[in-house]
């Protein structure tokens, strides 16, 4: 491993950065409160996975500390699918709904695709809908997808040169890895997105001047993978072992890694907080449209 004469990475604090952010939502939810409008997002968990109850107990509280309204629609791992796109249906046609959300993963009867895309792209505040996935690949995103969006905050935080960086993304699922290689590429990157089937990752790794980790597996990139001086956001979170200490973790070893990198996100309080901030920036983004459109209606 290449040392950065014995000089540590700094921190992007996600946790700081989204303080800052969400100080500004409370203007915009205000404004939106003259025009009579509360923005409003539904969140739609299915099954007991843990993790997820988390995630959505999580989104539900910042919301409405955001001033945003949040109705939760919780099902049974066992609930027949059509139970739930009528539920989409009926919120996709609710005026005082702006952002629906399906958590994921959902429970194996469930085709995940047909259920994002009965999500009106209106109120797609994930991004995962097909029309909304074509605009951000068209370079013309109407909702960003919150994780990824928050990574590009970040490095926009730090002021972090993007183009003509070599930019490595390590994961190429839906959520993180595909929409993150579209933003950096759009940015200006020259960007490398690697998988499970990558031959020599650490090859690639290697030459990132941004590394985006978002693998789901603890500490798998070491200090020895990274380029010195790079910069690191490291998207994953893995709960350790309890015989490891039962501590979250990112997919990046965080001890040898900040040796080598001149930036990097921690986990917890890195990436993790900046998605829910992302979410909350979505919907309020949602709703002044929907309150824009509405006023223009009215003064026709
Ligand atoms: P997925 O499991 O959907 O995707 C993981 C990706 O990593 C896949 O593309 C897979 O390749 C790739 N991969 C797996 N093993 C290797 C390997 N050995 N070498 C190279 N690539 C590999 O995960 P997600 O994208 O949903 O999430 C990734 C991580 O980010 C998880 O830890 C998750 O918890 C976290 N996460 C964090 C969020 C946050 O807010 N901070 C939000 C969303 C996710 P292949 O496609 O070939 O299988």
């Amino acid at each position: 491993m290449t040392a950065r004469n014995g000089a540590t990475a700094r921190l992007i604090d996600g946790n700081a950065l989204s303080l800052k952010l969400r100080a500004g939502f409370a203007d915009r939810a205000h404004h939106l409160a003259e025009r009579g409008v509360r923005p409003g997002l539904a969140v739609i968990l299915v099954g007991e996975n843990p993790a997820s109850a988390v995630y959505v107990r999580n989104k539900v509280a910042a919301c409405e500390k955001a001033g945003i309204r949040s109705l939760r629609f919780d099902y049974p791992a066992s609930i027949e699918p059509t139970e739930v796109f009528a539920q989409i249906e009926a919120l996709n046609a609710d005026p005082s709904v702006h952002g629906i959300l399906v958590q994921l993963p959902l429970p194996p009867q469930f085709n995940s695709e047909a259920v994002l895309d009965a999500i009106s792209p209106d109120k797609d505040v994930d991004g995962f809908h097909a029309q909304n996935v074509g605009l951000l690949a068209q370079g013309t995103p109407a909702f960003v997808p919150c994780t990824p969006y928050g990574v590009m905050k970040m490095l926009e935080s730090e002021n972090v040169p993007i183009k003509g960086a070599e930019a490595v993304v390590v994961g190429r699922s839906n959520i993180v890895g595909k929409p993150m290689g579209r933003l950096l590429l759009q940015a200006g990157a020259t960007i490398t997105v690697c998988h499970s089937q990558t031959r020599d990752l650490a090859f690639h790794t290697r030459r990132a001047d941004i590394l985006v980790a978002a693998i789901g597996r603890p500490r798998m990139i070491t200090g020895d993978m990274i380029k010195p001086g790079g910069v690191v956001i490291d998207v994953g979170i893995n709960r350790l072992p309890a015989e490891q200490g039962g501590k979250l973790c990112g997919d990046v070893d965080f001890e040898s890694a900040r040796q080598v990198a001149s930036l990097i996100t921690p986990v917890p309080g890195g990436v993790g907080p900046m998605t829910i901030t992302m979410l909350l920036a979505n919907t309020l983004e949602s709703a002044e449209r929907f309150a824009g459109r509405f006023s223009a209606w009215g003064s026709e």
